[in-house]
C-alpha cells in the first residue's frame, strides 16, 4: 500500500488493523500479508492501482551516477529512461567512472533481496590495470586479499591481454564491497585505469551498446529470484 502511494507504512498498518483493507474481497487483518500483482486490493472500499513492476538491464556508460538524482547535476541512470514513468532505480551501484551492466527496477522487494550481502551473485569485470601483475600477485587476488581490514572471498582471474605499460584482466567476484575491484588491484600495486562490468550472474551485455537498455524477459526475472 505504501509503495502504491496510498498511505505511509504506519498509516497503512492502522488501516489494516482497523479492518479497512480487503484482498480479493476479503478483509485482511494480518500485517505483512503478501499480495501479488494479480490481487485486487481495496482500501475503504476503493480499489487501488498497483504500480506495474518493471525490470531492465542497462549498459551504464562511464560518467554516470548510479542513482536517481545527483546534487551536482551530473548525469544519472534514470536520465537514460525518459519514457519510463514508474519510479525506477538501480539495484546496487557502479562507480561514476565504471561502465557496464546494471539492473534497474521499481521492485523494492527484489532490489533489497539482491543488495543483501547474503545474495552472492557472480559479477565479472574487465579491468585495465597499470603495469603487469606477477603470477604471485594474481594468486593473492584469487585466494583473497586484505582490503579495509577484511579479506576478500576467493576470486577468479583470467588474462585477456598484456601490453607494454598495462594489462587487461577478467575478474569474477561474488561480493559487492565498495570499490572492491579497484581496491583489490590497488592492494597488489596495480591500480585500475578502466573498469567495466561485463556479467551479472547469468546476464551479460549482448545486444546493447553503452547507454542502451532492454527489458528483462519473464524467464530472466524468474531466474533472478
Ligand atoms: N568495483 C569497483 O571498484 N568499482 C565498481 O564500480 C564496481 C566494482
Amino acid at each position: 500500500m505504501a509503495e502504491a502511494g496510498v498511505a505511509s507504512r504506519r498509516a497503512s498498518e492502522k488501516l489494516i488493523l482497523a479492518g479497512k483493507v480487503k484482498v480479493n474481497g476479503e478483509i485482511i487483518r494480518e500485517l505483512g500479508t503478501k499480495v501479488s500483482n494479480d490481487d485486487a486490493i481495496q482500501v475503504e472500499g476503493k480499489l487501488i492501482e498497483q504500480e506495474k513492476k518493471d525490470y531492465y538491464l542497462f549498459y551504464k556508460p562511464r560518467g554516470v551516477i548510479s542513482a536517481v538524482t545527483d546534487n551536482h547535476h551530473r548525469k544519472v541512470v534514470v536520465d537514460y529512461f525518459p519514457e519510463v514513468t514508474e519510479r525506477i532505480y538501480p539495484i546496487g551501484r557502479l562507480d561514476y567512472d565504471t561502465s557496464g551492466i546494471l539492473l534497474v527496477t521499481n521492485d523494492g522487494e527484489l532490489a533489497n533481496q539482491m543488495m543483501h550481502p547474503r545474495f552472492k551473485v557472480a559479477k565479472t569485470y574487465l579491468a585495465k590495470v597499470k603495469g603487469i601483475p606477477t603470477k604471485e600477485q594474481l594468486q593473492q587476488l584469487e585466494k583473497g586479499i586484505m582490503i579495509d581490514g577484511r579479506k576478500t572471498a576467493p576470486a577468479r582471474i583470467k588474462k585477456i591481454a598484456i601490453k607494454k605499460d598495462n594489462s587487461l584482466w577478467q575478474l569474477t567476484i561474488h561480493e559487492g564491497r565498495n570499490h572492491q575491484v579497484k581496491k583489490m588491484f590497488a592492494a597488489i600495486g596495480h591500480p585500475v585505469n578502466k573498469l567495466r562490468r561485463e556479467r551479472y550472474g547469468f546476464l551479460d551485455l549482448t545486444g546493447l551498446v553503452s547507454g542502451q537498455y532492454r527489458r528483462l524477459t519473464g524467464n530472466e526475472i524468474e531466474r533472478l529470484r
